[in-house]
């Protein structure tokens, strides 16, 4: 039995960008570099997921910024300028675009759309930027990226911008580093909220998360973060976030890079598939059995052996069927929670 899911954050646009050659090709027939293809979506249930789109820093500061071992030095990256994010934003974007007209996904803007294409058997994408740098303060790129399909942005990644600050990669730590959202962030969050695009909280300090905590219309969610009380890295949602989140009636997708899921903080691949469980009951516990959902990080970090790839998921969702946890909440934790929230978020 195949249980279809919705992932809630994988970086496979940014793979693409950075292949050689044929890109819709290569999503589509398949691409052994990448976690996530089309072939291995199929066969292992993938009905659909947020495509994020992060603008890539400049060549000379890559090493600075990967989340993995050794590379967690604790400072935030430099700031991105606007058109070299435009640039690599407009690439995926495009990516994207051809993927979907070569028949490869479809670009979904509401949870109708998404349910519409699942039902016709193709892969259903939102796309999201992670770290808003392409969008100039005047939301002249938001415009055209909005037309172009785009429902969801975090404001920042792991460095800041002219909307907020992220939050460095540090263990242990939690996320007081840092100031709250600047005017135009919190005029972002409200164009945001009027146009029907979701707000991601990963990545954002705590000033910012309390900023938008404030400022949002609309339930609080974080694409692909864990619980810090297991795992103490500055990316993790401490207890006031979990609260405010659950107060909100959001959602937390759980996250499965190494380092950000192990009490130790190792950026190790033999992490045990018990150590996510582990994350996806304290998020249940915390956030209740509709505020739970999946946020993988494919293509963007180090993970778990066990899970390896997008072929792993069943793996994932087996283990929280043999844990106890009965099919219909493995089903909205699999899928169900993604499109409520959606339709809430978006619409
Ligand atoms: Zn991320």
């Amino acid at each position: 039995m195949t249980i279809p899911f919705f992932d809630g954050h994988n970086d496979t646009l940014l793979k693409l960008l950075e292949a050689e050659g044929d890109k819709e090709r290569l999503f589509i027939e398949g691409m052994p570099a990448a976690d996530i293809d089309l072939p291995r979506a199929k066969a292992a249930g993938m009905a659909g997921g947020f495509f994020a789109m992060f603008p890539p820093p400049l060549k000379g500061n890559l090493g600075s910024v990967v989340a993995g071992a050794g590379n967690a030095k604790g400072e935030l990256p430099p700031e991105l300028g606007l058109a070299d994010a435009q640039a690599s934003t407009l690439a995926m974007t495009a990516i994207a675009l051809q993927i979907e007209r070569a028949g490869g996904m479809a670009i979904c803007r509401s949870a109708a759309e998404i349910r519409a294409a699942v039902a016709g058997g193709t892969l259903a994408a939102v796309l999201h930027i992670e770290g808003a740098e392409a969008i100039d303060t005047r939301f002249d790129a938001l415009e055209v990226l909005y037309a172009a399909g785009l429902r969801s942005i975090g404001l920042v990644w792991s460095r800041a911008n002219a909307y907020a600050s992220g939050v460095p990669f540090r263990f242990p730590s939690d996320a007081e580093i840092g100031p709250g959202l600047s005017d135009a962030g919190k005029a972002l969050v409200k164009e945001c909220n009027s146009r029907g695009i979701m707000i991601d909280l990963s990545h954002l300090n705590a000033a910012g998360f309390r900023d938008v905590s404030a400022l949002s219309d609309r339930p609080l969610v974080a694409t692909h973060s864990n619980v810090h009380a297991i795992c103490a890295n500055s990316r993790n949602l401490v207890d006031w976030q979990l609260a405010a989140i659950a107060e909100s009636g959001g959602i937390v997708g759980v996250n499965y890079a190494a380092g950000f899921l192990r009490p130790d903080g190792q950026w190790l691949k033999d992490t045990p598939m018990e150590v996510v469980v582990r994350h996806v009951d304290a998020l249940v516990a915390a956030l209740g059995e509709d505020g739970v959902a999946l946020g993988s990080d494919f293509d963007g970090a180090m993970l778990p052996a066990e899970i390896g790839d997008v072929t792993g998921v069943p793996k994932l969702l087996q283990a929280l069927l043999d844990k106890g946890y009965g099919e219909e909440l493995v089903g909205k934790i699999a899928y169900g929670n993604w499109l409520k929230m959606i339709e809430r978020t978006i619409g």
